[in-house]
Order: C-alpha cells, then sequence, then structure tokens
C-alpha cells in the first residue's frame, strides 16, 4: 500500500489525521508517533487520543523544526444503543477550561466503565488483573484495549480483535455500555471551544443519514471519508453525503501502532490536500 502511494498526484499527499498515541490506547509515545511520521513521509499529523489532550504538548515540541505541519486534536468516545459514535475535533485548545472538566469527567467515567468489564470478566472465570490493566495503560485514557491486552499476556485471547469479538465488543458477555456523554454533546462541546467536530468512522454509527441528521444542528463541519478499513465504494458514497451536507470530507489512518490491523500504517490512507485548508478555514471564519 505505502510503496504503491501517488506521489506525484497533485490532490494527495501524506496526511494523517488520525492518530493514537499511548496517552490513550495507541503503543507509540506522542514523541515515537512524531518520529514514526517523519521517517513514512507524513506531512501533516492530528494526534487524536481517545478522550485526552495529554499527549499533544509533547507531539506539538516533536514536529516542531521538522518538515511536519502538528494539528492538535481529539476523539471523543460516544455510544448509541449497541454502535459506537466517536467524534473527532480538530484544532482543540488544550488550556480550554471547559474541555480539561468535560475531559477529566469522562476520566472518571472510563476508570469506572474499564473496572467494571474487568469485574464482569472475573465473573465469567477469567482471572484478569485490575492492577494490571491499569499497569497496562499507565497514566493514559484507560479503556477496553487496555484489557484486551491483559487478556492476551494471560492467553485467554490471542489478539485485541479476538478480545472485543469474544468478551469485550458490543453484545459481547463482558460488554459494559458507557454512561458517558452523547454524540450531540460532544459536537456542540467541540463547536463551543472553537474546535472543529468531525465524524470518525460513520459506518460504526450503524446509522450515517440519522446520526448526521442530529450532529449537523449541533455544529458538526466534516466527516471522515478516507478511511483505510472502508472499501473504495464505501468511501465514494461517504463522499457523495459529505457532498450533499456540505460537511468536509477528512480522512486518516486511525493509527494505534505498528501493525496494528490491516489498512491502519501511519499515512497509508491518501487523503487529499485540500482537507488541511478546508478544517483551517472553519477556525479562522
Ligand atoms: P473503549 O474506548 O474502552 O470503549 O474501547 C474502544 C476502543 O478500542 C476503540 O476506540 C478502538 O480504538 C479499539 N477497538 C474497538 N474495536 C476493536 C477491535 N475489534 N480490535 C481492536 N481494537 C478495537
Ligand atoms: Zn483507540
Ligand atoms: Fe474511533
Ligand atoms: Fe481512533
Amino acid at each position: 500500500m505505502t510503496d504503491t502511494f501517488p506521489t506525484s498526484s497533485p490532490t494527495f499527499g501524506r496526511i494523517d489525521l488520525h492518530t493514537h498515541s499511548n496517552a490513550s490506547d495507541g503503543t507509540l509515545t506522542p514523541a515515537e508517533l512524531a518520529e514514526m511520521a517523519v521517517r513514512r513521509g507524513v506531512s501533516v499529523l492530528a494526534l487524536t487520543d481517545h478522550d485526552t489532550t495529554d499527549g499533544l504538548a509533547i507531539c506539538a515540541a516533536a514536529c516542531a523544526g521538522r518538515d511536519l505541519e502538528f494539528i492538535p486534536g481529539i476523539e471523543l468516545s460516544t455510544d448509541v444503543g449497541d454502535h459506537e459514535v466517536h467524534i473527532l475535533g480538530y484544532f482543540v485548545n488544550p488550556r480550554s477550561e471547559r474541555l480539561a472538566s468535560a475531559l477529566e469527567n469522562l476520566r472518571e467515567q472510563r476508570v469506572d466503565r474499564t473496572r467494571r468489564i474487568v469485574d464482569k470478566l472475573r465473573q465469567l472465570g477469567l482471572d484478569i488483573s485490575w492492577e494490571r490493566v491499569r499497569e497496562l495503560a499507565g497514566p493514559g485514557s484507560i479503556g477496553r484495549p487496555h484489557i484486551a491486552r491483559a487478556m492476551i499476556e494471560r492467553g485467554d485471547v490471542s489478539s485485541v480483535s479476538e478480545a472485543f469479538d469474544r468478551y469485550i465488543g458490543a453484545g459481547r458477555p463482558g460488554f459494559v455500555p458507557r454512561t458517558s456523554k452523547r454524540p450531540e454533546e460532544a459536537v456542540g462541546l467541540l463547536a463551543d471551544i472553537g474546535a472543529v467536530p468531525v465524524l470518525a468512522h460513520p459506518f460504526s454509527t450503524g446509522d450515517v443519514l440519522g446520526i448526521l441528521a442530529a450532529l449537523i444542528p449541533m455544529g458538526l463541519r466534516g466527516m471522515e471519508v478516507h478511511y483505510g478499513e472502508y472499501s473504495i465504494g464505501q468511501r465514494a458514497e461517504l463522499a457523495a453525503i459529505a457532498a450533499r451536507h456540505g460537511l468536509i470530507p477528512t480522512g486518516g489512518s486511525d493509527y494505534h501502532g505498528p501493525s496494528f490491523k490491516e489498512g491502519r500504517e501511519l499515512g497509508s490512507v491518501d487523503v487529499p490536500l485540500d482537507t488541511v485548508a478546508l478544517l483551517r478555514k472553519v477556525i479562522t471564519a
């Protein structure tokens, strides 16, 4: 995939607007992520950790002075029923007190929910240690992937995907729903603090048009169209929906570290070069 990237195309460049570091559930530190971006020829990098801005300052510092533009971002996790609705926010100000207090709240809910999932798994007879899950998350935004890693260590499952499919994904025996924000609130919060709210991996919502109808009035400005796990046909379908609703089509790899999943290597998704200018126009308008 990487080797065939059309570097000579006037409309595509190495832009990755969806990445995670170990400030949430990625495996690279924010500085290592910047290094990896340089190594892979990425020219614009957004760090969008789940429910935290803790990695932004270090990543920005690591990008400074390199040939690498940095966009501070975030990905807020919400769900509706059994479906995940994730909202990306671009050009977030980590010093916003409103954002900080919302994130503090989400952090507490993450700890509570992750702990309840561990309890449920223990009731199912899996001897997962809460202390080990905490250790694996470190100071970062804790979540199900850290439980999955603890399960792999114990040999309960052989991959993160297997942990989700068998135990901790929606509808599985260890699943506990989130009690956090609704997607409307997440979009409203990001719009209020001057960030650009974008719907991540729209097919995860189970109802793209329904969710857009709820989120556009709250200030949604874009939608992820170029997503590595979506087929060319799905991307075309999303591009048409975005155009119809006046949403900026964005994209990225949803990077979580090397060899995470097929289609998820840093800089591996073709994102049009003008995306960054379109996002920037929203905050400077
Ligand atoms: P949480 O934030 O605790 O709800 O965990 C959800 C996160 O786990 C998502 O944002 C993804 O980063 C990751 N995830 C979800 N499903 C899978 C899967 N099937 N395989 C690997 N990672 C997944
Ligand atoms: Zn993640
Ligand atoms: Fe996501
Ligand atoms: Fe993500």
